[in-house]
């Protein structure tokens, strides 16, 4: 619990009449970004749901507003606070919804990665980073003339370090690393594991074109192949769509796969009374099967990230409260070096996708 005692004494329905308040007050001078896992009390204030990328970029072209609440994980608001102008103020309702898997990758480690790499391969390596990442990282990458990638674009940011140098290491997501790596035909031994907890010795990664961080999802990693089969002899008639931060062999036996983005258009896609089952944050599939009452919507397994639950209406009381008495709580700031650059990382994915 983030926000103060009072909060908690008050009905959920006046939190709602409140909140609806302040954002009457508030007008034009405040948007509210949700992200697509947040809970459904959350996600219903949003001015904009979205995937992280989508929602930064929104809080960029919001210019209008003067206070962006973001309602995801840390590395989400960060990422906005890098695109906003100086005059915008990006604040995170809960400041301890921090993305495990962000943690994975500490800057200090990347260029411990890098140094070892490049004393094998020298400049003929290129840092690819995902989206979900800390902005030290994103400003590592970006200084070093890599990019950031998306769960969408992460093949084509990999084929555009390919035709750049022979070789790239990408954090912090070792599956989304490995699916994009094989999806563009790169064998199996040459995609190399980089365990920041047991460094290799680089000389045994001389072989690989691409090297990927031992970092991971735990919502997405605890999709198995037991969950497929299961799913497959209950519902044999499912398309299966799964996110590529599962693992391999679930990405193997899925029908199709993609971003956040991509499985809401496969849904949206899919004809009337189909069977979809979905590989993703459980908060995500059953907002899709609310929206798609004709489509029988299913998780592959029940599985939800508790970060992205972090954050309750009360928590987005407080922080539009505090913004309401001049006095903004929980307010996202990038050290402005590492914004240069992490900015510029964050370019260079716009202009290659
Ligand atoms: S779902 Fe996974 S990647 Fe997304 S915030 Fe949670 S732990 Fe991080």
């Amino acid at each position: 619990m983030a926000f103060p005692k009072k909060y908690a004494a008050l009905s959920d329905q006046e939190v709602v009449l409140n909140i609806q308040k302040a954002r009457e007050t508030l007008g034009s001078s405040l948007t509210i970004l949700g992200h697509h896992y947040q809970r459904d009390e959350v996600i219903q204030f949003a001015d904009y749901r979205g995937d992280s990328l989508a929602l930064s970029r929104r809080a960029a072209e919001a210019k209008e507003a003067r206070y962006i609440v973001f309602c995801g994980v840390y590395f989400m608001a960060e990422t906005a606070a890098i695109l906003c102008t100086p005059e915008q103020t990006v604040i995170q309702p809960v400041a301890e919804a921090l993305c495990p898997m962000a943690q994975m990758a500490r800057a200090a480690d990347v260029a411990e990665a890098w140094e070892a790499l490049t004393s094998v391969w020298g400049d003929d390596l290129v840092p690819i980073t995902y989206q979900n990442s800390i902005a030290e990282v994103k400003a590592f990458v970006g200084r070093h003339g890599g990019a950031v990638c998306t769960s969408s674009n992460a093949p084509k940011l990999f084929e555009w370090a390919l035709a750049q140098k022979g070789h790239l290491l990408f954090m912090p997501d070792e599956h989304l690393g490995t699916n994009s790596a094989l999806s563009l035909g790169i064998p199996e031994e040459e995609i190399g594991i980089w365990d920041p907890a047991d460094p290799p010795d680089p000389k045994e990664l001389a072989h690989c074109k691409v090297v990927v961080w031992k970092g991971f999802c735990y919502v997405h990693e605890g999709f198995s192949v037991q969950d497929v089969q299961r799913v497959r002899k209950r519902y044999p008639q499912a398309k299966l769509v799964v996110h590529p931060e599962c693992p391999r062999q679930v990405v193997e036996l899925a029908d199709s796969w993609g971003s956040t983005a991509g499985i809401i258009k496969e849904v949206d896609a899919a004809p009337e009374k189909a069977t979809v089952a979905i590989g993703t944050e459980w908060h995500l599939v059953h907002r899709l099967q609310e929206e798609n009452p004709e489509k029988l919507i299913v998780p592959l397994s029940r599985r939800t990230c508790a970060a992205m639950g972090m954050t309750s209406m009360r928590d987005l009381l407080y922080v539009l409260d505090q913004i309401l008495q001049g006095d903004p709580v929980n307010v996202v700031k990038v050290d402005s070096e590492v914004a240069h650059w992490a900015r510029l990382a964050l370019e260079r994915m716009l202009q290659v996708s």
